[in-house]
């Protein structure tokens, strides 16, 4: 029987053959949910198997939230007008180039992911990470997502700066790099190591926050993982507007950051904020070089005087 209520009886009370059949008696006997918690409980009573539901639920949210963020990048890329706000304008990913990279990530998407997809819900129930209703209030789960952004961030700076040294980019790390000027599809395209090891700080860290709390909902988890895909595919669209979130934001790292590391190849290595990068004076750019060269200049010189 499905978990999704407390009270198991209203799970008999509720439960009839059709899914609008469930929709309605839930209107009726639990009239103080929201949307989203009658539908979402309504899912889970109409597949009458918490495991199944959970893994197709995360398998279609994660293919739907992908391509329908980025399809809005690949139509900005037929268009001209928004060259303008192109990071390297004369770089316009080609029809071919953007056909292979979004096979190649629907293969992978199928060969990789889905098996941890399909093995969540055992280690959720494990966990304690609940899916029932009611959700947590908005408050609690906006700081939660807070902190995986935070902790993800920090994961992902050492994890890919690790996978720019030698043998780690050679054989991993390197298909990722295939893109110079990236454009919003090409976010998932990397190796299955790099796919599994990168995406430890979306998936492992709240399960490392649950693992101490022990307490975590599974509805905070598809947003999170949304709000997580959204900004890589952002980051990797390869456009900066003026109202793009960097602007009012300065420590929010946006696409200018990502294709900065695309273009050279080294710094940048963090993925939703600037200050890794900034404090461990890492930053990618001929600017952020120059700076650099200034600052080892200067401590050099310092160096000079205090041993004249
Ligand atoms: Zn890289
Ligand atoms: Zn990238």
């Amino acid at each position: 029987m499905t978990a999704i209520f407390a009270n198991s009886t209203l799970v008999n009370l509720v439960k009839t053959d059709t899914f609008n059949g469930i929709v309605s008696n839930i209107e009726t006997y639990q009239p103080q949910l929201n949307v989203i918690e009658k539908y979402w409980a309504s899912w889970y009573l109409f597949m009458d198997n918490d495991k199944l539901a959970t893994g197709l639920l995360f398998f279609l949210l994660h293919e739907f939230m992908y391509f329908f963020r980025c399809l809005p990048w690949f139509i900005i890329d037929q268009i001209p007008y928004f060259r303008q706000w192109k990071i390297q304008p004369t770089k316009i990913p080609s029809m071919k180039e953007q056909w292979y990279c979004f096979k190649s990530v629907l293969l992978s998407h199928f060969l990789v992911e889905a098996i941890p997809i399909w093995t969540f819900h055992p280690m959720c129930e494990r966990l304690g990470i609940t899916i029932q209703v009611p959700f947590p209030t908005i408050k609690r789960m906006a700081l939660e997502i807070a902190l995986f952004f935070v902790l993800e961030d920090m994961w992902h700076y050492w994890a890919h700066r690790l996978f720019h040294y030698g043998i780690f980019y050679k054989y991993i790390h390197k298909q990722h790099h295939r893109y110079a000027a990236p454009f919003g599809l090409a976010a998932e395209y990397a190796h299955p190591a790099e796919t599994m090891s990168l995406g430890f700080g979306t998936v492992g860290m709240p399960i490392l926050y649950v693992m101490y709390t022990g307490n975590l909902h599974l509805f905070t988890l598809c947003v999170w993982i949304t709000l997580r895909l959204f900004q890589a595919i952002d980051s990797h669209s390869g456009y900066d507007f003026p109202w793009s979130l960097n602007k009012f934001l300065p420590f929010w790292a946006g696409a200018e950051h990502h294709d900065l590391h695309h273009h050279y190849f080294i710094g940048n290595y963090a993925s939703s904020f600037r200050w890794w990068d900034y404090c461990l004076d890492t930053e990618s750019g001929p600017e952020s070089k120059v700076s650099r060269e200034e600052k080892m200049r200067r401590r050099a010189e310092k160096n000079v005087k205090k041993n004249i």
